[in-house]
């Protein structure tokens, strides 16, 4: 059998053993790993691994590795600390006007980097129907809740039906104004974006984003760049969000690449986050001046439209800050162009006055 005419969803070792993505001598080693971290990899997803390549891009992000059961001592089971701003089951409130509703804890693929590995997975569940109205309350009773983060999981796991109704009790909210939906699965299984489901987003009066996660071009399908087409043609704007990640995507040519690809797909690059010390993710993780590097040459040879921020999730819960790289030195005097040459900036404002009275006072 060869990984393309995989049509059943893989979801243990000796599946993955059986359709030729890894080893039969792995297989005890895999096994170790499935026991603590969910496996599964739609057949979308597992078609595009090249079997005969030990270094696929797309086989790193999801099929299991004996090296996830290395924990290193910086690692953290809540590695952009949920927990310590999580007021309420299913909701983290990090910032003033925002919040994350995470409905379920079930994804349709499991990346082998998830910052939420130690909480998702295939049976742990979701927001039950008292929990969610507890946290529709949370929501209703702060007015400074502009924006709604859906995730999980993957959100978009859910019935068309579901989500329709979660909309519905947002929008019912007057200081609500933004839904913004996190999902990978117009990557993983491009089919189940119906026109139901994407219907069911529509927030009447609200604006809604959908952010694709993608890590590599490959995993930008045609059947998967069609599903994207039908929230853009419906209206519903969308960003993406990607995981800088050694041997995935750490050289200049394959981020530019994905980016220009989602920039085709009317999809703005918004988010490239340096990969969280999520537990026995090492091997994925690269140093920040080396995703900095690569923010630089993406900066001198490719459009403004293909231009992600590169953030890091700080952690502990303390947010995301951007991590650069800056082209401006400290004090103002000197701008770095695309080209890397240095230019002196000697312009002075109001605001030079105005330091300058600050610092005399
Ligand atoms: S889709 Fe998102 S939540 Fe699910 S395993 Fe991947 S990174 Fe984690």
């Amino acid at each position: 059998m060869t990984a393309a005419a995989i049509r059943k969803t893989l979801r243990t070792p000796a599946a993955l053993a059986e359709a030729r993505l890894v080893g039969g001598d792995r297989l005890q080693a895999l096994q170790k790993v499935a026991a603590r971290y969910a496996v599964t990899i739609t057949p979308t997803l597992a078609g595009l691994i090249d079997p005969a390549d030990p270094n696929d891009p797309i086989a790193r992000q999801f099929v299991p590795d004996p090296r996830e059961l290395d924990i290193q001592p910086e690692e953290d089971r809540d590695p952009i600390g949920d927990d310590a701003h999580s007021p309420i089951e299913g909701v983290v409130h990090r910032y003033p006007d925002r919040v994350l509703l995470k409905l379920v804890n079930a994804c349709a693929v499991y990346c082998r980097f998830c910052f939420r590995r130690e909480m998702v997975g295939p049976g742990r569940g979701g927001l039950v129907p008292a929990a969610l109205a507890g946290a529709i309350d949370y929501i209703r009773a702060d007015p400074q809740i502009w924006e709604i983060i859906l995730t999980g999981g993957d959100p978009l796991v859910l019935s068309a039906r579901r989500l329709q109704e979660v909309v519905a009790s947002l929008t019912a909210i007057d200081h609500v104004k933004v839904i913004r939906v996190h999902t990978r699965l117009p990557v993983a299984a491009p089919e189940r974006i119906t026109r139901a489901l994407v219907q069911a987003l529509r927030a009447k009066g609200n604006a809604t984003f959908v952010v694709l996660h993608v890590n590599h071009p490959r995993e930008l399908t045609r059947q998967a760049k069609n599903a994207c087409a039908r929230f853009v043609d419906a209206g519903i704007p969308m960003l993406s969000q990607s995981v800088l990640l050694r041997g995935v995507n750490d050289d200049a040519e394959t981020l530019g690449a994905l980016m220009r690809a989602l920039v085709e797909c009317r999809i703005k690059p918004y988010y490239l986050h340096h990969a969280d010390l999520a537990p026995g993710t090492a091997h994925l993780r690269t140093r920040i001046a080396e995703g900095q590097a690569l923010m630089r040459r993406l900066h001198g040879r490719y459009s403004g439209l293909c231009q992600p921020t590169y953030v890091l999730d700080i952690p502990g819960g303390y947010g995301k800050s951007p991590i650069g790289p800056t082209y401006l030195s400290e004090d103002g005097t000197v701008i770095e162009d695309f080209n890397g040459r240095c230019h002196v900036y000697a312009a002075t404002g109001s605001g030079a006055e105005k330091n300058t009275a600050v610092s005399n006072s």
